[in-house]
């Protein structure tokens, strides 16, 4: 009985020596692996509008748009799953995978990316970025 009452405050103390497992976003923010996969980005440059991108798409995240003479692709990330068959499929290399997440909105349309918009490089991270220092089995990733 004594020994389950006192268990609890035995393990919070422990825990005050060891390592932090959660970071203050959004002052702080984790770094992305390396095959993190965020949101598009769009050459308009390298872009020749084949659709082959909104074709691909299995989540139909992908209009084809007139923006001009030519057609783009526009983005509603709503509905994206961030897979990235659209990049690995586009013949030109006109998509790539950004590892940008910070992507929320107030409504829906705020998460409609024409092709100029999708075609904006993310801005850089807000918070300090942490990386991973150590993994846990048990208690997952330290920060620091
Ligand atoms: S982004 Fe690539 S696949 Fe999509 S329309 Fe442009 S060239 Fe075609
Ligand atoms: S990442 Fe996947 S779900 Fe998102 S637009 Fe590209 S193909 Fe569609």
């Amino acid at each position: 009985m004594i020994r389950s009452i006192l268990k609890p405050y035995f393990m919070a103390c422990a825990h005050i020596f060891k390592s932090c497992f959660t970071v203050k976003y959004p002052y702080e923010v984790v770094k992305p692996s390396e095959r993190y996969r965020g949101r598009p980005l769009l050459s308009l440059e390298e872009c020749i509008g084949c659709g082959v991108c909104a074709w691909i798409c299995l989540n139909k995240a992908i209009e084809m748009v007139k923006v001009g003479e030519h057609k783009f692709p526009q983005f509603n990330l709503g509905r994206c799953c961030f897979c990235g068959l659209c990049a690995d499929s586009c013949p030109k290399l006109a998509l790539v995978m950004t590892d940008n997440y910070e992507i929320s909105e107030y409504d829906k349309e705020g998460l409609i990316y024409s092709p100029e918009r999708i075609s904006q490089p993310p801005k850089p991270k807000r918070g300090k970025i942490v990386t991973v220092k150590k993994y846990s089995k048990y208690l997952g990733a330290a920060h620091r």
